[in-house]
């Protein structure tokens, strides 16, 4: 009795669709378009900087708030970019990659029973960070094929109960860019209400012919923001999981007061190197987007080509597909035939919803692969029996 309530209340934090479906496409020898992660690393002057930590003694616990290079650096990103005045000292904390910054935000603000507004699809750790916390997810759906906020849904999902708005723009995983337009209308409606907005900007600098507008710079918003974001995507190292939460001092105190208890300090050799990138390499984010900006439109083409209705995305490493139109009762019934159909993976996007309908017939494809992967992966869609 006891493992049976176990593995249900395990369920909802059970192995992520991205580790399983990069399994399969290991078992099966696809190519891996699922989970999205770049199959070439960031700049080699920043890998030669973190070997420099590594042999430089660089090996015992960093600061718990981060080491000050990393803090200082991250106060200047967001000044340079935006124009963000922080405290590196009282309104920086440095997270084990920003899923360490969703964890602790959540487990560090919100009370059992507190609601939080949070846009469908969820990226995943968000669900299962709000159940950890005992919050309740209020969503807000970015319905296909547009993906736009519905400000009158956003509205009425807030209640006396709400507390919090997370938000993630670029969003993943439809790859929506909020625009300013809709950004002020949450703002808005956070300022009526008195709630305080976590946002999710690790896709901040991947937009594609948009201007990626971080809400806290919005008036009255820098006092009730909690932004989160990371090296992983801006700099392509996913694997350091080096990341930052910014704004009001409260907040990042809340975080600092959670990640105490949940890593107590992020590795020290990695913090110098990604102060160095976020220093000395200010344009690779730009130049890295160009390139994905490529791979989207080849990756974008080619998938409809084979017959799939696609939406091409403003921002992140993400396309999404309807497969209805090939005659597949559900997105997670096509994902689980492709491997063996065509030898390529991707994710349902169903998973990411509460809302089945809403999910149902989405696939979600990346585009962070070098154009020849992104090419073999469209020639065994062409050659394959993709109608259901
Ligand atoms: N938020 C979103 C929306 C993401 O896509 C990711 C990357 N998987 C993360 C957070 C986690 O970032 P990190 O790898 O820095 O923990
Ligand atoms: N952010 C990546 C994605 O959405 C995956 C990260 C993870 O595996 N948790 O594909």
């Amino acid at each position: 009795m006891a493992t049976q309530r176990l593995a249900q209340r395990l369920h909802g934090i059970a192995p992520t669709i991205f580790s399983e479906m990069s399994a399969l496409a290991v078992r099966t020898q696809s190519v891996n378009l699922g989970q999205g992660f770049p199959d070439v690393d960031g700049p080699p002057e920043v890998i030669a900087r973190a070997v420099q930590a590594l042999e430089g003694g660089h090996n015992q616990y960093a600061p718990g708030v981060g080491v000050p290079a990393l803090r200082h650096a991250v106060a200047r990103h967001q000044q340079r970019h935006y124009g963000i005045e922080l405290d590196p000292d009282s309104e920086v904390v440095v997270t084990t990659g920003a899923t360490e910054g969703i964890a602790a935000a959540l487990l560090g603000l919100v009370d059992p029973g507190d609601e939080i507004v949070v846009l469908e699809p969820y990226y995943d750790s968000y669900v299962a960070m709000i159940q950890m916390a005992g919050g309740v997810r209020r969503p807000v759906t970015l319905r296909a094929p547009d993906f736009r906020l519905d400000v009158d849904e956003l509205r009425a999902a807030v209640t006396d109960r709400t507390r919090y708005v997370l938000l993630n723009s670029p969003h993943n995983p439809t790859g929506t860019v909020l625009t300013r337009a809709e950004l002020q209308a949450v703002a808005d409606v956070a300022v009526e209400r008195d709630l305080v907005v976590i946002t999710d900007e690790v896709y901040e600098h991947l937009v594609y012919d948009v201007e990626h507008v971080p809400i806290s710079t919005l008036p009255g918003m820098a006092e009730r923001t909690l932004t989160l974001s990371s090296a992983g995507k801006s700099y392509s190292f996913t694997g350091w999981k080096v990341g930052w939460a910014t704004g009001p001092r409260e907040l990042v105190q809340a975080v600092l007061a959670a990640k105490q208890w949940l890593t107590f300090t992020s590795g020290s050799p990695l913090q110098p190197a990604v102060a160095h990138a976020l220093d000395d390499e200010p344009d690779y984010p730009a130049r890295l987007a160009a390139e994905l900006r490529e791979r989207r439109d080849l990756l974008c083409a080619g998938l409809a080509k084979v017959g799939l209705e696609v939406r091409v995305p403003e921002g992140t490493y993400f396309a999404t597909t309807d497969v209805g139109g090939l005659g597949w009762p559900d997105g997670m019934a096509f994902c689980l035939a492709l491997p063996e159909r065509a030898g390529v993976v991707a994710i349902p996007s169903q998973v990411f919803h509460d809302d089945a309908d809403a999910g149902r017939h989405l696939v979600r494809w990346a585009f962070c692969k070098q154009p020849e992967i992104i090419e073999e992966g469209l020639r065994r869609l062409a050659a394959a029996q993709l109608h259901a």
